[in-house]
Formats: structure tokens, sequence, C-alpha cells
């Protein structure tokens, strides 16, 4: 059976994983208030979502 001839190391281990982390989630702009959000879901600052209202709003004074 074809087996690796050594070990990986930590070290290479390591350097192949130093590219899997995730980059910021904020991804998308909010088409209502232009607000950074995240892709895909209701926009937190003003509750809207595809231009649809979506969140109640709260009450400000
Ligand atoms: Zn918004």
């Amino acid at each position: 059976m074809p087996n690796p001839k050594h070990k990986t190391t930590k070290s290479k281990v390591g350097m192949r994983r130093s590219h899997h982390h995730t980059s910021t989630i904020l991804g998308a702009k909010c088409e209502n208030c232009g607000e950074l959000k995240q892709a895909h879901t209701v926009c937190p600052s003003c509750g809207t979502y595809k231009g649809r209202k979506v969140l109640a709003e709260t009450k400000e004074v």
C-alpha cells in the first residue's frame, strides 16, 4: 500500500492551515440605509430585508 514516507509535521500543518481562517462576515451593504451588514440577512440597523420591512421598529425617544 502506498503511504506517505514521512509524517506531516506540526509546522507544515500550521503553514497549510494558515489560510483556513475566514475573513470578516460583513459582506454586503444594506439597500435601504447603506449600512454594512451580513449578506442574506435582515439589516440590524433598519430592520429591512430586500426592501421589505421585517423587524418591528423600536420606539426611540
Ligand atoms: Zn439597513
